[in-house]
Formats: structure tokens, sequence, C-alpha cells
């Protein structure tokens, strides 16, 4: 009787296509990072979920997931910008999440208030600097960097980049329109060189005496520090590590890297089991010593290297500003002639 039972409920299962079980999470990813793989493998290996991962801009996949709608196989989408998943959620394309382990893993103030994204990992926008030429005592806040004694200082990348859009955007949100537009005027006026390359790439322009400060992703330092390469290691060496905007100020511009869950996604629980995984402290283990960003896990320290730089003050701004101001961002980057 109960193998027969057995038998009927096999027949059942195949016969219904629409309740398919699969054995399989489908994540649309903009982070271009190696340790993902490493997580998603050891993923597999615990849980026997197959991950499949397509990698593509932000935007690209935004625009995926609008095209295929409900015949989307994506269950996660994942990026390094919380304004790309507001803009996600705008659209339609996300759901809310509600896991306890996910309330006990993330930590409360990285959250997003409405519950649509969930970060994995956070980083900050810092200043870096030439040991041998500035001093300092001399820096202070993103504010003061468009003062004219930095003339032909400053160094960043072009403003297309997601990393720039986000800093502007908070920079919108913390000072207005008006003040941010002003600030990215006198911030080109002391451009070294017309924005080109990565984060990595400024660094290495100021180790080759191309420019002194430069506006870089954290993790970048880090990578640089433990790289296997010489001309890298010595560029990482080569510079100080500020966080703008402390003391009595709001705090150092972060970002985080996020995951919200599709709107059709057709494996949930195994979405969510992977998004309460890569939370684990094992997991956040795995990103700090390999990327080098700051854990959403409070259980966990960031990496030896990213601990010397010691603790700073984050800017309470709601992430998900970083998306409302952006089209304002891209407009001042626009009319001040930031490339
Ligand atoms: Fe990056």
């Amino acid at each position: 009787m109960r193998s027969l039972i057995l038998i009927m409920f096999f027949f059942a299962m195949s016969c219904s296509p629409k309740k398919e079980i699969t054995n399989e999470v489908n994540l649309y990813s903009q982070r271009h990072y190696t340790v993902d793989e490493i997580q998603y493998k050891n993923f597999e290996e615990l849980t026997g979920i197959k991950v499949n991962v397509v990698k593509a801009n932000a935007d690209e996949l935004i625009e995926r997931l609008k095209n295929e709608g409900k015949n989307s196989p994506a269950d996660l989408f994942i990026t390094v910008d919380a304004g790309k998943l507001f803009h996600a959620r705008e659209q339609g394309l996300l759901q809310k999440v509600s896991s306890e382990i996910l309330n006990i893993n993330v930590a409360s103030d990285l959250r997003d208030p409405d519950g649509y994204w969930t970060p994995i990992t956070y980083r900050a926008r810092i200043l870096v600097y030439s040991k041998d030429r500035v001093s300092k005592e001399d820096l202070s806040t993103y504010e003061d960097l468009s003062n004219p004694k930095w003339k032909n200082k400053i160094l960043v990348r072009s403003s297309s980049n997601a990393y720039n859009q986000a800093l502007m955007s908070s920079l919108v949100a913390n000072l207005g329109y008006d003040k941010a537009k002003e600030w990215s005027s006198g911030l080109v006026a002391n451009f070294a060189r017309d924005p080109k390359g990565s984060d990595r790439d400024q660094v290495r322009a100021i180790a080759a005496g191309q420019g002194d400060i430069a506006i870089v992703n954290s993790y970048y330092i880090g990578i640089l520090l433990s790289s296997e390469k010489e001309s890298d290691l010595n560029a990482g060496k080569s510079v100080g590590v500020f966080f703008p905007n402390q003391g009595e100020g709001r705090g150092s511009h972060i970002n985080v890297s996020a995951i919200g869950l599709t709107n059709n996604s057709p494996n949930k629980e195994n979405a969510i089991r992977l998004m309460e995984y890569l939370t684990s402290p094992e997991a956040q283990e795995v990103y700090v010593n390999n990327s080098y960003e700051y854990p959403v896990n409070k259980l966990v320290q960031p990496s030896e290297i990213v601990k010397k730089w010691g603790e700073f003050k984050v800017d309470k701004l709601n992430l998900n500003s970083l998306g409302e101001y952006r089209s304002d961002a891209i407009k001042i980057f626009d009319s001040t002639g930031w490339q």
C-alpha cells in the first residue's frame, strides 16, 4: 500500500509540469569577483543545490528581467549597488523576503528599510593619497576635494561607473542638487588627468606620480596589498587610506553588494536558502578574506589587512537614495564635464 502511494505520488509529480521540483537556483549577477565562485561551489557541496550564474552589468540584467517577464528563469538579482536594486524594485521586478535567519545574520542598520533587498557585503568609497606627497592632516571630506588647493592632484575614474554615480547620488541626497553640482565643477577643475581606467588604475597612477589623491572603493586596496604582482603590491603600499567625513561629519559613503528575490522566482526556497547561506558567518569569512569587502554579519570581522585601517563612521543615508537621485547625479556629471 505504502509503495503504491509512493508510486502515485511520483506519477503525480511527473504529470504536473508546473510543480516541477528543481534542485537549482538561478542568479543574475553584476558581481565580477572570483570569490563568488568559491561561495557557490561551497553552497552546492553543502546543499546539493546547483547554482547557475548569468553575469552582465546591472542595467543589462534589469532589461533582461523585464523582457523575460513571467518566463524568467532568474531567482535572484545580485548587484554591487543598492541604487540598481531600487530601480529593479521600482519596475516591479522584486519581491519582499521574510526570513528569521536573514534577520539574525544581517546587521539591522544595513538592511533595506523596505525589505526588497538583502546586503551580502558592504564597501566604502574612500580616499587614498600619496604617502610621499600628501600629509594626512590636510585631508578631511569629499567636499574639500573641490578646493583649488588640490588643482591637478585628483584622480578618479569615469562618471559612467556606478560607484561614482552612487557617490554623487549620496552628495545630492545629503547636500542638495546645487551644492553637489558646485562640488562636481570644483572637483573636475582639480582633475590630474581625464578620467580613465579602473579604481585600481587610479592607485597605480598615484604610484607613478600622475596625481596625489584618488577616490576608490576600499576593497581594491586590500586586493592590491595582497597581490602577488610586485608592481601592484608596491602601488598599494605607496598610498595611505583615508575615510572622509569623519568626526562631526556625516560619515563616509558606503554602498552594499546586495541580492533581491525576483518577482517570478521559480525556485524561491532555494533562493532564500542561498541568501541565508551567503550572510552566514561561514560565507562572510570567505568574502572578507578574498574580496576584502566589509561583512554584513556582525559576528565576522574584516580581514586583517582591512582591520588595520581602523573603524570608521558610516554615512547612514537610506541606500535607496542612491537609486532615487541617480538621474540627478548623471545630469550633474554631464553639465560639469566629468567624462
Ligand atoms: Fe568592484
